[in-house]
């Protein structure tokens, strides 16, 4: 069974509404492909594209709620995960949708846009994509500022309603204010900074502080998170794991594999399905118990709700 953290399969459906999320080959994740491999609790990520402009993000952002009901919840094997007792009555054959955000740029300085996401099903919530925001600024943001006055309130909220504050993307002093008063932290999907030394990556102290905090890490499986070399391989996949076990984070470790907000892919690690290949390089090298945290236990553990 595996828990993906993060994918972004709705920004393609919002992008091209003739894709099927049924079998489109359009799609890293597909129900076919979640259904013949294992897959049991997928996050949706509700991320809107730049060329968005910021008088119309929040409708995007509606509307792509609307096609989460739409194409993903349509599916009669597909169940909404809004708390844990959603993913302990999953049927064997049914799977869990799990809908996140990915940046809060669509909530502009109004609280009542966020309290409308968490009401419709969000239940985890990334700060910010790559720039600046009115909650905090993200890792490209070259003047690194942290979270605002409202990015506090904000962090609050999701405190108060038991809701994922996700760290990926988040400037580091940003982390740094974060990772202090947030008391479901999680990095949906990054890799060890040690090891690839790329902004959207953690530093050690980061993941330190993460894991010290009961937060979880999903290794994702971005070439240019995971390499400083031209491709990436189910092997770099392994080196980030071991160097996140190897900080304390064996119980905390997870995946999420960006599947469908990225053009390049790791060897052999191209789509869903290829999730058997990491997985028997998994079973190759660690206990069954370890093989089943990472897979899927750790996030359902640390799941807030
Ligand atoms: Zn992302």
């Amino acid at each position: 069974m595996i828990f993906d953290a993060h994918c972004d399969v709705l920004m393609k459906l919002f992008i091209d509404p003739d894709i099927s999320f049924v079998d489109s080959d359009k799609l890293h994740i597909t129900k076919r492909e979640l259904m013949d491999s294992g897959g049991k609790v997928q996050c949706f990520a509700i991320y809107i594209p730049e060329q968005v402009h910021s008088d119309m993000r929040f409708q995007a952002a509606l509307a792509m709620v609307e096609i989460f009901h739409k194409k993903v919840l349509a599916e009669p094997e597909i169940k909404f995960i809004r708390s844990k007792k959603d993913i302990d009555s999953l049927g064997e054959k049914e799977i869990g949708a799990l809908l996140t955000l990915e940046g809060c740029d669509c909530i502009g300085d109004d609280v009542l846009k966020m309290k409308t996401l968490l009401q419709l099903g969000v239940t985890s919530v990334g700060l910010t994509w790559n720039y600046a925001n009115l909650v905090a600024d993200g890792v490209l943001e070259k003047r690194g500022g942290g979270l605002t006055r409202f990015g506090t309130d904000v962090v609050g909220l999701l405190n108060v309603q038991s809701i994922w504050c996700d760290l990926s993307h988040l400037s580091e002093s940003g982390f740094w204010d974060t990772i202090e008063i947030a008391d479901f932290p999680i990095a949906s999907h990054s890799n060890a900074y040690r090891l690839c030394p790329h902004p959207r990556n953690l530093k050690d102290s980061q993941i330190k502080a993460l894991l010290k905090k009961n937060g979880t890490i999903g290794v994702t499986f971005v070439p240019q998170f995971l390499s400083q070399g031209k491709s990436a391989s189910i092997k770099d996949v392994i080196n980030h794991i071991e160097h996140i076990c190897s900080l304390g984070g064996e119980k905390q470790i997870g995946f999420g594999s960006d599947f469908d907000g990225i053009e390049e892919m790791v060897d052999d690690l191209v789509s869903y399905s290829n999730y058997q290949n990491l997985i028997d390089e998994l079973d190759r090298l660690y206990s069954t118990e370890f093989v089943k945290g990472i897979l899927f236990e750790n996030f359902v553990r640390h799941y807030p709700r």
